[in-house]
């Protein structure tokens, strides 16, 4: 590579590297993720988003003003090919606290699951436990996912067409055994970021294919309808996700959200302002348009003002 193309590589690295930072500090003070004295378990897969995950909450660990502490740790399912040594070198490498937990779930999913069935969801139930145990185990006080802005909407859409609800991944959450504050820091992560961020850092990435299951098939569908959008229609993306932030509920068709009986004439003062006959006027452009490639702000967005790391 020649010197300015060298130069040119490091410059769109840091650029990246900003913004993700940038974006893991803003989400991390917009939903209270981290306190003073946080144990922090980064569940590392071996893939682009988790390797993102843990390379940016280490950066900002330095620079914080509160002192929290982080241990990586991978699940080894034993799946066939598995390169076991892959992690150990790289965390070694970075020098992180980490463990490899080691149990053996592809066996019990092959044999209870029929040939040709799904194996996704029992595979991820015997994972969360074993993550849930060995996060009770290392006293971690927080369990960090790699999930991003695009799994976030992703999964919206999932449950409208599917599920018949309009439900995504919470930035943070209790567990479902009640024991365990679960946050995901990269929530407004682009993908496209963290898997040019991924690619520029080198991480050693394990294929995450290796089970050989087909579930992600929905997931996928949906995914290529949201890379098509973003093509054909710049800022879609961003001003979805900016809606996803920006709720109203009496707008909705929720009678459990919104109290509808409680529209009365009296009421007016507080519901009034609206336009029953006519359809909402919406902007010429989606409100979200980014300029690509840009760190700018959107041009209306509702985005909240950009924040350098503020834990
Ligand atoms: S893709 Fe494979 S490893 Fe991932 S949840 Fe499904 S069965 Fe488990």
């Amino acid at each position: 590579m020649s010197h300015s193309a060298e130069a040119k590589a490091q410059y769109n690295l840091n650029k990246l590297h900003k913004r993700l930072r940038r974006g893991v500090g803003q989400a991390i003070a917009d939903f209270g993720m981290i306190e003073e004295g946080d144990k922090i378990m980064v569940c590392l897969s071996g893939g682009k988003d988790s390797y993102t995950l843990l390379d940016i909450l280490l950066n900002l660990q330095q620079s914080a003003p509160i002192n929290f502490s982080i241990v990586a740790v991978n699940l080894d399912q034993k799946q066939p090919g598995f390169p076991a040594h892959v992690l150990p070198t790289y965390l070694d490498g970075i020098g992180v606290d980490y463990q490899i937990v080691t149990e053996d779930t592809y066996s019990i999913v092959k044999e209870k699951i029929p040939e040709g069935k799904t194996t996704c969801s029992l595979c991820s139930r015997l994972r969360r436990g074993i993550l849930y145990r060995t996060a009770k185990e290392l006293g971690a006080t927080k369990i960090a996912l790699g999930h991003h802005r695009d799994d976030m909407i992703e999964t919206m859409f999932l449950n409208m067409f599917y599920g018949g609800k309009m439900k995504s991944m919470p930035p943070k959450l209790i567990s479902d055994n009640g024991e365990h504050i679960v946050i995901r820091p990269l929530a407004y992560c682009r993908e496209k970021d963290i898997e040019k961020y991924a690619t520029a850092r080198e991480f050693p990435i394990i294929p995450c294919n290796l089970c050989g299951s087909q579930d992600g098939l929905q997931r996928q569908v949906v995914k290529e309808m949201l890379q098509d959008w973003d093509k054909r229609f710049p800022g879609r993306i961003e001003t979805m996700f900016q809606a996803m932030q920006n709720i109203v509920p009496s707008h909705m068709v929720d009678k459990n959200l919104f109290d509808f009986a409680a529209v009365t004439k009296a009421s007016a003062g507080e519901f009034a302002g609206d336009t029953a006959f006519d359809k909402e006027a919406v902007p010429a452009k989606p409100v979200g348009l980014l300029a690509e490639d840009d760190d700018e702000e959107p041009q209306n967005g509702v985005v909240v003002q950009r924040l350098e790391i503020s834990l």
